[in-house]
């Protein structure tokens, strides 16, 4: 039996989960406080091999944020691999270097075990350029990559082949939108299987009201708030990744506690109505872009969980979309249908793995 070791390297926590052969997971856990990689890496192999559970991994798969255009595959990670993933620090300064630092670690500890790096941008790289390009001066946007790359991917992965399965359909026939709601948020146009379209763009700044990212606004507001406010480039920048969005607007970024203040904090009931009209607003370009949609699909931490946030989203029936309430109830955790026979679209939610999937890619693109 062997198994593949999965790492999340933030910049100041390591979350990791080891899985056997057939998928399931044998370990899961997370250092925080993180200021030495190496330290904590030594840290988190001691713990691991004190388990029962515990089995040699033969390939560790690395959650790296940016892969650039460079990058449309998981990769081995080699010398030059590594050089690439650094070179694209400037497009990811928040995520690449604790991403890299993980890396850098690990290599340290497991010399010999193959490590592999999958990119959350890779699966957006089969987008058109209709979708990627961004209507600037086209040598300024090649000299510094400035283009839409998309994040979530091995989520989207993931959810796009539950879905397939779920429907008992093939994956290349099947058009989806998928929206992945977290404390980060995006939706996925997915036609025929592959990215067509996605709301997050250079980085994860863009598209939907997030936890504490505003999602898009107006690139006018930096310049005035900078010209206006005298707000420095980088105080602008911690303002919009991390003081707006859901805490911005309803001084709490977590949804459980907004669904909740909703009832009675004129705030918080405001809040979600932003969020919800940005996800419909989505929703509904997307499926344009498709023609047909062969069903919406709700993933991560809020789309999966919150049934009264599914409620709330789907009240007026967008694109006719009808939610069958008692469906929407059911706790189950499995993939379903929450959408009533009468539905213009099916409505599902499929739960995601994002560290199941990168340990699924990382077997793969060892061998
Ligand atoms: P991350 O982007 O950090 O991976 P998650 O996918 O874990 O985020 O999602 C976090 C969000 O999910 C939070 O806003 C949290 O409130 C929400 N959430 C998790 N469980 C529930 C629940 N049972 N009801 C409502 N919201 C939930």
């Amino acid at each position: 039996m062997s198994s593949a070791l999965v790492i999340n390297s933030g910049s100041s926590s390591i979350k990791y989960q080891l899985f056997d052969d057939d998928d399931n997971q044998l370990l899961a856990g997370v250092i925080e406080r993180v200021d030495n990689h190496n330290e904590a890496i030594k840290q988190l192999l001691e713990t691991m091999k004190a388990k029962k559970s515990f089995i040699e991994p033969d390939v560790i798969g690395h959650r790296v944020v940016h892969g650039g255009e460079r990058f449309s595959k998981p990769s081995l990670i080699t010398k030059e691999v590594l050089e690439e993933i650094t070179n694209l620090i400037p497009l990811a300064p928040l995520h690449n270097p604790g991403n890299i630092a993980g890396i850098e670690a690990c290599l340290q500890a497991f010399p010999k075990t193959p490590q592999v790096a999958v990119f959350d941008t890779a699966f957006h790289q089969t987008m058109p350029a209709s979708s990627y390009r961004y209507p600037i001066n086209e040598a300024i946007a090649e000299q510094y990559g400035i283009r839409k790359y998309g994040f979530h991917g091995t989520s989207f992965s993931f959810v796009t082949e539950k879905t397939a399965e779920f429907l008992g359909k093939n994956k290349d026939e099947i058009n989806l939108v998928i929206l992945h709601l977290g404390n980060g948020a995006s939706a996925c146009a997915v036609k025929n299987g592959e990215s067509f379209d996605t709301s997050m763009g250079l980085s994860p700044l863009a598209g939907l009201v997030m936890g504490t990212r505003s999602g898009d606004i107006d690139p006018a507001v930096v310049f005035y708030l900078n010209r206006e406010a005298g707000m420095e480039i980088s105080e602008i920048d911690n303002l919009l990744n991390s003081e707006s969005g859901l805490r911005g607007m309803a001084g709490n970024s977590d949804m459980r506690d907004v669904m909740e203040a909703s009832l009675n904090d004129r705030k918080a009931s405001e809040a979600l109505e932003v969020y919800r009209h940005r996800i419909v607003f989505y929703l509904s370009g997307f499926a344009g872009l498709l023609g047909e949609v062969d069903a919406v699909v709700l993933t991560a931490g809020i789309g999966e969980n919150s049934k009264q946030f599914r409620e709330f989203l789907f009240e007026d029936n967008p694109l006719g979309i009808d939610l069958d309430k008692r469906l929407n109830d059911s706790s189950n955790a499995e993939a379903r249908t929450i959408s009533s026979e009468t539905s213009k679209i099916p409505l599902l939610v499929v739960p995601t793995n994002e560290e199941l999937e990168i340990a699924r890619q990382s077997r793969m693109a060892s061998f």
